[in-house]
């Protein structure tokens, strides 16, 4: 019998843009006020659109589809845990055994009390705490810094025995505290994502504390050598995908992998009123919304004028920037193609993939200039174990 292939699929459910902090590169800055937040009816007709989609797809395919659900804002966690306890019992009932399902929160957590806790526990499978250490930016409506309190709340975390890992966002600010930064997440034990600075939610937004390309690239080479050269290393996103792109790049026999939105949408965004787009569309511009998942079924959202049109775009980006690149087939190409996080350099309108190469010829020369892999280039063999005479 054929083995089932096994494949992921992530929805980042914008759940109400609403949020208690006013951090100053916010790309949602204008709408936080905004206290609308998707019904529970709603969320079950978006779940009954994935189940039915995929359950499909995996009949077809012979697959096996994994959902993430990510919950995201504004603040999710403004929202009372009841709501989410709601829509967590919704999912069991509506996905049944027909699709598995996990459940992410991210979250500033400057808002924390006992149901929270229990809600981040026992309901939700991973959370993602938001904090740059060292930026200030990350302020209250009051324009007060919220760094202690996020950190406290940590703490908390920790003592509850929930575990979380954070997103780091890197900006002019902390740029010269990047080694501080790596070693507060690994004396703390901490897995974390590098987030560089991507657009803002209007022109000039970034203006005081904007950073290159270039600072950028060097940011991340100097995480990835902090990371080799630590004795107790914790995961640092995106630094571990990376590492396994020159690891395959670096072996002729692993197989090679390329991103084709038409045959899989891997990531996409469900923006407040139920709109989706695509991960690497601008999603704050309707015109390139695929349509509403909570009245349209997800099949036609997936096909169509607007699905061709977002297609054409992230094919695009690919030619211009992944056929005359080396690590194209290790890299499937999906940084420039399906992550819009990624864009930071736009010329003639098509995304250049300026950081993610860059980074990728970093960690391939200091790899090069280890141990770890032959002068050809070849992963070096592990050595065969020595034989205990005793044993
Ligand atoms: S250009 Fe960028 S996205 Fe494309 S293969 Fe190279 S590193 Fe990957």
């Amino acid at each position: 019998m054929a083995r089932e292939t096994k494949r992921q699929v992530q929805f980042v459910i914008k759940i109400s843009k609403f949020c208690n902090l006013r951090c100053s590169y916010c790309y949602e800055f204008e709408e936080l006020g905004q206290r609308e937040r998707m019904s529970r009816e709603q969320l079950r007709a978006m779940y009954e659109h994935m189940r039915d989609y995929y359950v499909k797809r995996d009949r077809e395919d012979a697959a096996r589809t994994h959902v993430h659900i990510v919950w995201h804002g504004g603040e999710p966690l403004m929202i009372e845990p009841e709501y989410y306890w709601q829509s967590l019992e919704d999912q069991r009932e509506i996905f049944g055994d027909a699709l598995t399902v996990s459940n992410f929160v991210q979250t500033n957590l400057t808002v924390l009390d006992d149901e929270r806790i229990r809600l981040l526990r026992d309901g939700f499978d991973h959370v993602g705490v938001s904090v740059d250490l060292f930026s200030g930016l990350r302020v209250n409506i009051a324009g007060r810094d919220q760094q202690s309190r996020v950190v406290a709340n940590m703490e908390r975390l920790r003592s509850e025995g929930v575990p979380f890992g954070c997103i780091t966002v890197l900006t002019r600010r902390n740029l010269g505290r990047v080694k501080d930064t790596f070693a507060f997440y690994e004396k703390a034990g901490i897995g974390f994502r590098v987030l560089p600075l991507f657009d803002g939610a209007y022109d000039d937004q970034h203006l005081a504390y904007d950073i290159t390309v270039p600072e950028i690239v060097s940011a991340l080479s100097e995480m990835t050598d902090l990371w080799l050269e630590s004795d107790t290393p914790v995961q640092v996103s995106p630094l571990d995908s990376h590492f396994q792109i020159v690891l395959r790049h670096l072996n002729p026999d692993a197989p090679r992998v390329y991103f084709n939105q038409r045959e899989w949408m891997s990531v996409m965004v469900v923006n407040t009123p139920g709109d989706v787009y695509a991960y690497g569309d601008p999603y704050e511009d309707p015109e390139a919304s695929l349509g509403n998942i909570f009245t349209t079924p997800l099949g036609e959202l997936l096909s169509g004028t607007r699905f061709e049109a977002s297609a054409v775009a992230a094919e695009t980006r690919m030619a211009a920037n992944c056929l005359n690149c080396k690590y194209f087939g290790a890299c499937s190409g999906a940084p420039i193609a399906s992550n819009r996080d990624n864009v930071h350099t736009v010329v003639d309108g098509i995304a250049v993939c300026d950081v993610e190469r860059a980074v990728l010829e970093h960690i391939e020369l200091r790899l090069r200039s280890s141990d770890v892999v032959d002068p050809d280039g070849r992963i070096r063999a592990a050595p065969a174990p020595a034989v205990d005479p005793v044993a």
